[in-house]
């Protein structure tokens, strides 16, 4: 399976970090083995010493598709979960300043732990969603679905244009505005609505 995450979703997350708003998604990619499930902790790597936390509402891929027209979209997925996009920001602005790709500072082992997911008709209003994180018990992310510049829909369309999408990869719908530092010892719970759906330590 593949996780692929988009970055630049929100506008007030795209202002935070001083970047332009895209005129298309921007796409990157995690390896399998960044996946922490169940909970995990996230071991703090030592080849890094600005990871932040990026949370991010996450969908599972159900159904293989490629050139998937937006209005067929939400036939490819099934789960509505929460991820952390764990990012080396120090080792991202090295590569940025060199126009270099990000994927050693999004690709690291442990830097996408994915909740469970929840299915999609769970949800009244794709658009409406809620989601949010605290970092020991202080709310420091929340956005709404609303907020995001390219919708669960269009993300799928455009991914699927060069990337056949197959069961079982997740996607990672981008970060809303909060995005910082965490530290040994950090517990981190993200919610969806009202729903706990991540709960683990940084250790
Ligand atoms: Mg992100």
């Amino acid at each position: 399976m593949k996780i692929v995450a988009i970055g630049r979703n929100y506008a007030e997350h795209i202002a935070e970090l001083k970047n332009e708003v895209p005129d298309e998604p921007v796409i990157f990619f995690k390896p399998d083995t960044a996946i922490l499930r169940n909970n995990e902790p996230f071991y703090y790597p030592d080849y890094t010493s600005d990871v932040h936390h990026e949370v991010e509402l996450i969908l599972r891929i159900s159904r293989e598709g490629k050139n998937i027209d937006r209005k067929f979209a939400r036939k490819y997925y099934d789960g509505i979960g929460l991820g952390i996009d764990f990012t080396a920001r120090d080792l991202q602005a090295k590569a940025k300043a060199k126009g270099l790709p990000w994927a050693l500072a999004k690709g690291f082992n442990g830097s996408a732990p994915v909740s469970e997911f929840l299915p999609v008709g769970q949800f009244p209003d794709l658009r409406q969603i809620n989601f949010r994180l605290e970092v020991n018990g202080v709310a420091k992310q929340q956005g709404n679905s609303a907020m995001m510049l390219h919708p669960f829909e269009d993300i799928i369309a455009y991914v699927s244009r060069f990337i056949t999408l197959k069961t079982g990869d997740i996607i990672f719908t981008g970060t809303p505005a909060g995005v910082g530092p965490v530290q040994i010892g950090d517990r981190l719970e993200g919610y969806v609505e009202d729903r706990k759906l991540l709960d683990f330590e940084v250790k």
